[in-house]
């Protein structure tokens, strides 16, 4: 008995994305987050920040780059607003955020 059965072809990989959830946690998504963030200091902020772009092109930011698919997430996963590039998220933060000291 000959067996005949094609192979059936590989899906095309998908692409995918790592993104951060809720828990902090990366997980990989079929869709590109919406905003970027800096692991080191749990930032987050546009994805065409002025800032994070700088440190970017200056090469040491990419090993820190993290991406969200929202900004609820962001904030779960404990980040805080960019100060640049979302200062009015940034002031809301500052304002509910600690007390002054
Ligand atoms: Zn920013």
């Amino acid at each position: 008995m000959i067996n005949d059965d094609i192979p059936a072809p590989a899906p095309a990989p998908a692409r995918t994305y790592t993104l951060i959830g809720p828990d902090g946690r990366p997980y990989t998504s079929t869709t590109p987050g919406t905003l970027g963030g800096y692991r080191r200091d749990r930032l987050y902020g546009r994805l065409d920040c002025p800032s994070a772009l700088r440190f970017i092109a200056a090469g040491g930011y990419v090993s820190n780059r993290v991406f969200f698919p929202d900004e609820a997430t962001a904030i779960a996963a404990g980040y805080r607003p960019c100060a640049k590039c979302l200062p009015e998220k940034y002031r809301q933060w500052k304002t509910r955020g600690t007390p002054e000291s």
